[in-house]
């Protein structure tokens, strides 16, 4: 009876485990953020403002998400028209402990025939159309009462004032950059807009949260065809629902590294690559012969702790590192990141990956195969 008790009780202790590690408790928390409201129209179009259009395509997002996720918390920055200053909107995804924020804008560009979509994620802009749109955006603060000594004397129209996002640390870019490319393909693929790419600049929302997070250019309304389309139900709703699979898409991989239903379906992803690549219904002897090379392949795959993802190279030794060597480096979507220790089973890293946690939160453990990153 007691030995009956004490299963039940491990039984649902780890039913549990799995459901505390979302920051807010047992709850996905994401934040949608309609951009500018009230005062702020935010772009100016010829039959709609970039407020209308942020905020419908945010309500259509919300709804998408509550309605077929209820493991998942949605807060808005605001529902209705009104005006919500930047910092308070960064505070509200804060207080709520968010795992993740979405911003939504809408773009506005002097030349007319620009137009598609874009997603960006914090950093130092690498162009001057990136840091033209980070300026557009942050100008808003200047319609903030007592914004000088709020945003620490920052001139959002100055480019000296971007200078600091150089120096950012943003512990979370790798998942917003994650976030902000399942986003982008979704708008190619799934409501074949114009994809103008992930990109990087110092917005000020971004700044200020704790959390991974994106802001969606979701088109110009400068460009009068692409604005008829953001003024069109339809048109928010297919750019709701490009944003809605990339969150499905983006909260998937999350539990999937918070060890949901990690093996399972790891396991069952690697069933169907080598399935998939062997398909070869003829004689016994070449069946055998794919068996072996299923064997080889697999035995490629290296597991490794990933432990910091930046923009710059800093070479073998670095005091950034904490300690941890060897350190290793592979660069993605113009990113370097950062690994160390390596395992051909994954089990076998779980032991360093706690140790490394104690330096790095958010180190997570990632596969290779043939050198490729496994998705
Ligand atoms: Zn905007």
């Amino acid at each position: 009876m007691k030995k009956k008790k004490l299963i039940y009780l491990l039984t649902v202790f780890l039913l549990i485990i799995p459901f505390l590690s979302y920051a807010d408790g047992n709850r996905f928390v994401v934040v949608i953020d309609a951009g500018h409201g009230g005062k702020d129209p935010g772009a100016i179009g010829k039959i709609i403002n970039e407020k209308k259009v942020n905020l419908g395509i945010a309500l259509k997002l919300g709804e998408m998400i509550s309605k077929n996720n209820p493991d998942v918390k949605i807060v808005y920055t605001r529902k209705t028209d009104v005006f919500v200053e930047l910092q308070e909107r960064a505070s509200i995804a804060n207080r709520a402990k968010a795992d993740l924020f979405i911003s939504i804008h809408t773009n506005s560009a002097k030349s007319k025939s620009a137009f598609g979509t874009e997603t960006y994620t914090l950093g130092l802009a690498r162009s001057e159309e990136n840091l033209e749109v980070a300026k557009r955006e942050n100008s808003v603060i200047l319609l903030e009462d007592d914004f000088s000594t709020r945003y620490e004397g920052f001139d959002p129209k100055s480019t000296e004032s971007y200078i600091m996002f150089e120096f950012i640390q943003d512990k979370h870019m790798e998942q917003s950059i994650d976030l902000a490319s399942t986003i982008q393909k979704q708008f190619r693929s799934a409501a074949g807009r114009n994809d103008r790419g992930v990109r990087q600049a110092g917005f000020l929302v971004l700044r200020n949260t704790g959390m991974p997070s994106v802001l969606v250019e979701v088109g110009y309304i400068s460009n009068a065809s692409e604005e008829r389309f953001l003024a069109s139900k339809e048109g928010q709703t297919k750019i709701a629902r490009s944003i809605y699979n990339a969150f499905c898409d983006y909260k998937a991989g999350y539990d999937r590294k918070q060890g949901r239903i990690y093996n399972k379906t790891d396991n069952a992803k690697n069933n169907k690559e080598t399935a998939g690549k062997n398909i070869v219904p003829v004689s016994g002897t070449k069946k055998t012969q794919n068996n072996t090379d299923e064997q080889t392949k697999t035995r490629q795959i290296v597991y490794k702790i990933q432990f910091m993802t930046s923009t710059a190279y800093y070479g073998k030794k670095s005091s950034r590192y904490k300690g941890l060597s060897p350190v290793s480096c592979y660069k993605e979507n113009g990113l370097y990141k950062y690994t160390c220790y390596e395992a051909s089973d994954r089990n076998d890293l779980q032991k360093k990956l706690t140790e490394v946690r104690k330096l790095f939160k958010d180190a997570f453990i990632v596969g290779f195969k043939d050198g490729e990153k496994l998705k």
